[in-house]
C-alpha cells in the first residue's frame, strides 16, 4: 500500500473543509502556522503556535474539525493539539500559512453548462446502481481498509488515493464498493462528472470509436470526467489497443488530478497479460483487497439483507446459511435471495431443512454441510406419528415437547399444542380421540376445539399461515 499525500497536503485538505464553516478572519486568525505533527494509531496531533489558539480550535471548533479530518481521513479516532512556538519561526516548514493558501478571495465554482452535460450523457452516472451504497456495504476485516479507502476517496475525489486500486475474487463486493464510491461523490456534489464502465464496456466503445473513425470524440469525452471506475480491469489481457487509449486517458485524468478507481481479480502485479506501462500506473495510487468475510461478518451482512428486503427470518436459519456459505458473498446472498422467494411463493418461512435443499443443489456434498442435526433434529423422512409431528412443531416453536402435551396454558405453549392436533388431524387423518390419547391424555373435544380454533386462525393470521406452512414442509409433506 502506499500513499502519496504529505502532512501538510494533508491538513490543507481538512482546512479547505473547515473553511465554509468558519468565518473568515478567525479561520485566518486560528489557524495560521498551525500543522500536523503526528498522525499514528488513529491519533492526528494538530500543532498550534500558541494557547489561544489551542483554546479556541478545541473549544469552538472541535465539531466541525473532526468531521472534516475524517471526511478526508476516515482512519482518524483522535485528534490532540499540542502548542508548540516554533511553529511562528519563519524557517519551520511544518506551518501552513493559511494567509498565503485561502488569504485571496476564491472564485465561485464554474457550474456545468448544459451543453458540457449533454457532451458526458451518454457516458455518464447511467450506469451507477443506486442500491449500492457505502452506508450498506458491510464492513469487517477482510474489507474494512478498502472501505476506508473509498470513503476517502468519495469525500476528496482526485486528491487523496489515486489511482485507488480493489482487487479480490469474484462476488467479494468489488463492484459495490466502486459504484458505491461513485453514488457517494454524486451525493457529495452532484455536478461531478462519474463514469463507471466495465473494461469490456470501454473495449466496446474503443471498437465502436474506431469503426466510426471518432477516436478524438471518445478522448474528448473522457476528458471531462471527474470519476472514472473501470471495474474487472483483468478483462483488458491482450487488448492492445484498448490498454493503449486507457493509458493515455489514465495519464490525461490523474494529471489534471481526477480520480481513478479500478478493480480487479487480482494485484497488478499478477497482471501479467497488462502491459507494464499501464501496471506500473496502477502502483503508483493506493492498493487495497477484499477477502472472504468470516462467519460473523456474513451474518451481519445476511442480517442487512434481510433488512432490506424487509423480511424477518429465524436467526438460525440465518446461521445456517452463514456457517455453509464459503465462496462468495454474491453465493451468501444467492441463498438468501432463494430462500425468501420460496417464502414468499408457498407463503411459509425459510427453515435450516429448506435452506440445507438450497445450498445443496449448490453442489455441496450433504455430508460437507455443517451444524444440520444441532439446527434440525426431527425425523429426516416424512413426519408418520404424531410424535414426528410434535417433535417438529416444537422445534419450530423452541419449546420442550413436553410442554406442548402439559396441561400448562400458557400461550407459548398451547399454540404450538394446537398446532400439533391440527397437523396430525389433518396431515396424517387420525381420529381427535386418537390425538387426544397420543399427546398428553386430552379429551377428544379439547382437540376437536383446538383444529377448529387453528383452522379460523389459518384464514386470518398470516404469519400463523406461514408457520403451519414451513412446518408442513418439514414433516416432508
Ligand atoms: P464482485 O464485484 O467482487 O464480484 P459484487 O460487488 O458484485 O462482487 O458483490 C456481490 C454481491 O454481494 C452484491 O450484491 C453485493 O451487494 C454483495 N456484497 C458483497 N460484499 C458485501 C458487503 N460487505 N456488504 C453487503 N453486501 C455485500
Ligand atoms: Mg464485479
Amino acid at each position: 500500500m502506499t500513499t502519496a499525500i504529505s502532512e501538510h497536503d494533508l491538513w490543507l485538505r481538512i482546512l479547505e473543509k473547515v473553511e465554509p464553516d468558519v468565518k473568515r478572519p478567525h479561520f485566518l486568525t486560528w489557524f495560521q502556522n498551525t500543522a500536523i505533527l503526528s498522525f499514528e494509531n488513529g491519533l492526528l496531533e494538530i500543532g498550534v503556535p500558541n494557547m489561544f489558539a489551542r483554546d479556541w480550535l478545541a473549544n469552538k471548533l472541535n465539531g466541525h474539525l473532526i468531521a472534516a479530518i475524517q471526511a478526508v481521513n476516515p482512519a482518524v479516532q483522535e485528534v490532540e493539539f499540542k502548542v508548540d512556538p516554533n511553529l511562528t519561526l519563519p524557517e519551520d516548514n511544518r506551518a501552513t500559512n493559511v494567509t498565503k493558501h485561502f488569504g485571496t478571495e476564491k472564485k465561485p465554482r464554474k457550474l456545468p453548462n448544459k451543453q458540457e452535460v449533454k457532451l458526458v450523457e451518454g457516458i455518464s452516472s447511467k450506469c451507477l446502481n443506486p442500491r449500492y451504497r457505502l452506508r450498506n456495504y458491510i464492513v469487517g476485516s477482510n474489507n474494512r481498509l478498502a472501505h476506508a479507502a473509498c470513503a476517502a476517496v468519495a469525500a476528496a475525489p482526485g486528491r487523496l488515493y489515486n489511482p485507488l486500486f480493489i482487487y479480490g475474487g469474484v462476488g467479494l463486493g468489488k463492484t459495490h464498493l466502486l459504484q458505491a464510491t461513485g453514488n457517494e461523490v454524486l451525493a457529495h456534489d452532484p455536478n461531478k462528472v462519474v463514469v463507471y464502465m466495465t473494461s469490456e464496456r470501454f473495449t466496446n466503445e474503443i471498437v465502436e470509436a474506431i469503426k466510426k473513425r471518432n477516436v478524438k470524440a471518445f478522448k474528448d469525452r473522457y476528458r471531462r470526467v471527474d470519476v472514472l471506475i473501470i471495474d474487472d480491469v483483468q478483462f483488458m489481457a491482450n487488448k492492445d489497443r484498448t490498454q493503449e487509449e486507457f493509458f493515455h486517458t489514465f495519464n490525461e485524468l490523474y494529471d489534471n488530478n481526477k480520480q481513478i478507481i479500478i478493480s480487479s481479480d487480482r494485484p497488478p502485479k499478477e497482471l501479467n497479460q497488462l502491459e507494464d506501462r499501464l501496471v506500473s500506473r496502477f502502483e503508483m495510487g493506493m492498493i487495497v483487497d477484499v477477502q472472504f468475510p468470516d462467519y460473523e461478518t456474513r451474518l451481519a451482512i445476511l442480517h442487512a439483507k434481510c433488512r432490506e428486503h424487509q423480511v424477518l427470518i429465524h436467526a438460525e436459519v440465518l446461521e445456517f446459511i452463514a456457517m455453509n456459505v464459503h465462496d462468495s458473498v454474491r453465493e451468501l446472498e444467492g441463498v438468501l435471495v432463494q430462500a425468501i422467494a420460496e417464502t414468499n411463493l408457498e407463503n411459509s418461512t425459510p427453515t435450516v431443512r429448506s435452506v440445507a435443499k438450497i445450498i445443496k443443489k449448490l453442489g455441496r456434498p450433504a455430508e460437507k454441510i455443517q451444524g444440520f442435526e444441532a439446527y434440525a433434529k426431527g425425523p429426516s423422512a416424512v413426519a408418520q406419528t404424531p410424535e414426528d409431528v410434535l417433535e417438529l412443531v416444537a422445534q419450530y416453536y423452541k419449546v420442550a415437547p413436553n410442554d406442548v402435551i402439559s396441561t400448562s396454558r400458557k400461550r407459548h405453549v398451547m399454540l404450538p399444542r394446537q398446532v400439533t392436533m391440527y397437523l396430525t388431524r389433518y396431515e396424517l387423518n387420525m381420529s381427535y380421540e386418537h390425538i387426544g390419547t397420543v399427546l398428553g391424555g386430552k379429551n377428544h373435544t379439547t382437540v376437536l376445539h383446538a383444529c377448529d380454533k387453528i383452522q379460523a386462525k389459518l384464514k386470518k393470521d398470516k404469519q400463523l399461515l406461514r408457520d403451519v406452512n414451513s412446518i408442513k414442509k418439514e414433516m416432508g409433506l
